[in-house]
């Protein structure tokens, strides 16, 4: 029999979600003296989208897609084999009628972009400061972000974005291929040239998030690991009723009542917001990551310290500590799918081997994550139509790079 428990407190505040942007969400309010409960469906935080992406803080990664020349690009790639980008066209209403949200979406590329970076460059001193408040040890590198180009076209074409990026507020610089190897020199290739931005930096997302829901619980927030919410009502314009179920579809089932709610719950925040009335259309953008274990010193030395962006490959790169290097990319738009696909593992591999061939990579760990994403790709930060349901979700490609400012930002509103 479900044991069934109510437990309707006023004021009380719940979050779905213990990712990024769930954890740094629950800091922020509590930090602000709100009374916060967590409630996650695994057994730990930061074990989806969290847990071992490309590493970047990069406001230098901040041009939205949303722009003709990169729809072109990515028809293209449709039929070339092992390309960044891979679609699966079989019909869907979620893929179409995102895909339909993205184009119309084109229009704002220029605000859209410029709005990334500022939001990005405002995250830096919310996560710092909270890393060293709370001495989390996540990894950091404030080594700079290096963009490479092998092309001449495709260098002149970063040089127009390159504009927006500053007017943005971004100190990025053209640098040529001797500077770029004089940067990190353990790069290999010919390149037309790069793009430097010295104030991007790198670390560990999971380290991080998981340290900081450690400093959260040190604050009074409560989390409920191994619980799924299941169903979320609400009376009029009462506190909310949450069906939780505890330890899996098999578990104890509860109700649990809060008087608000911020959804920040990654790929599933689309589901959560249509039980809220709510229309936030999330798709989940599949990537996949290596973790290559530099176990021998030959491979730590023939390792990359300055974080690297491939442009034509769609690679990004970070070094984690002086023992991983981590090499992320590729998007795929083939739903709710966590497969861990070989041949998409093999050209991060193939990449790591071509730029960097000092490195083995006798051992690496593949990953696969979906990337939370809004056509605009703009993260919904606020409130939702009904009273006391609020959004921090769908930050996409950059949810690393943007939660500190983005949960700042909602706590301030709430
Ligand atoms: C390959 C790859 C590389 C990337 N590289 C970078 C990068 O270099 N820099 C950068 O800034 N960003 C990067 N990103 C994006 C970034 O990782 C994501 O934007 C970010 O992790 C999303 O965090 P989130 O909190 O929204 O989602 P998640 O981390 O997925 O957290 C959502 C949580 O909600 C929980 N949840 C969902 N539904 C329920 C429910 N019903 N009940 C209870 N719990 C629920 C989930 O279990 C999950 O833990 C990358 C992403 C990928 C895939």
């Amino acid at each position: 029999m479900p044991n069934f428990h109510l437990d309707l407190v006023m004021s009380r505040i719940a979050i779905i979600g213990a990712g990024i942007t769930g954890v740094t969400t629950a800091y922020a309010l509590a930090e602000r003296g709100h009374d916060v409960t967590v409630f996650e469906r695994h057994r730990y935080a930061a074990m989806e989208t969290s847990f071992a992406n490309g590493g970047q803080l990069s406001a230098s990664n901040a041009e939205v897609w949303n722009s003709m020349a990169t729809v072109l690009k990515g028809l293209r790639w449709m039929f070339t084999r092992d390309a960044p980008l891979l679609l699966n066209p079989a019909p869907s209403w979620h893929k179409y009628s995102w895909m339909g949200e993205f184009l119309r979406q084109i229009p704002n590329y220029r605000a859209n972009t410029i709005e990334t970076v500022r939001l990005a460059i405002a995250a830096r001193e919310h996560l710092f400061g909270i890393a060293e408040r709370e001495g989390i040890d996540f990894d950091l590198e404030q080594r700079g972000i290096l963009h490479m180009y092998q092309q001449k076209k495709a260098f002149d074409a970063a040089a127009k974005v390159n504009l927006l990026l500053q007017s943005g507020g971004l100190d990025r610089r053209a640098v040529t291929g001797d500077e770029m190897r004089a940067i990190e020199p353990t790069l290999q290739g010919d390149f037309h040239g790069g793009f430097f931005t010295p104030s991007d930096s790198t670390g560990d997302i999971h380290k991080f998030t998981r340290g900081l829901a450690e400093a959260c619980e040190r604050r009074g927030v409560r989390f409920h690991y191994d619980t799924q919410i299941a169903n979320i009502e609400q009376r009029g314009d009462g506190p909310f009723a949450m069906r939780v179920l505890h330890g899996g579809s098999e578990g104890d089932e509860q109700q649990h009542g809060f008087e608000r709610i911020v959804v920040c719950a990654g790929v599933a925040s689309r589901e959560i917001a249509s039980m809220l009335g709510d229309h936030v259309n999330i798709y989940p953008v599949k990537g996949y990551s290596i973790t290559v274990c530099l176990d021998d010193a030959a491979s730590r030395e023939g390792a990359p310290w300055v974080s690297l962006l491939d442009e034509s490959a769609k690679i990004v790169t970070s070094r984690l500590g002086a023992d991983r290097f981590r090499v992320a990319g590729t998007a795929e738009i083939n739903g709710f799918n966590r497969d861990i696909r070989s041949d998409r593992i093999a050209p991060l591999v193939d990449w790591t081997r071509r730029y960097f061939p000092g490195v083995a990579t006798s051992r690496v760990i593949p990953w696969a994550g979906l990337r939370p994403m809004l056509p605009s790709m703009l993260p919904k930060v606020g409130s939702g139509k009904r009273r006391g349901v609020f959004y921090n979700t769908g930050h996409g490609h950059l949810g690393w790079t943007l939660s500190a400012a983005t949960a700042h930002s909602i706590a301030e509103r709430m």
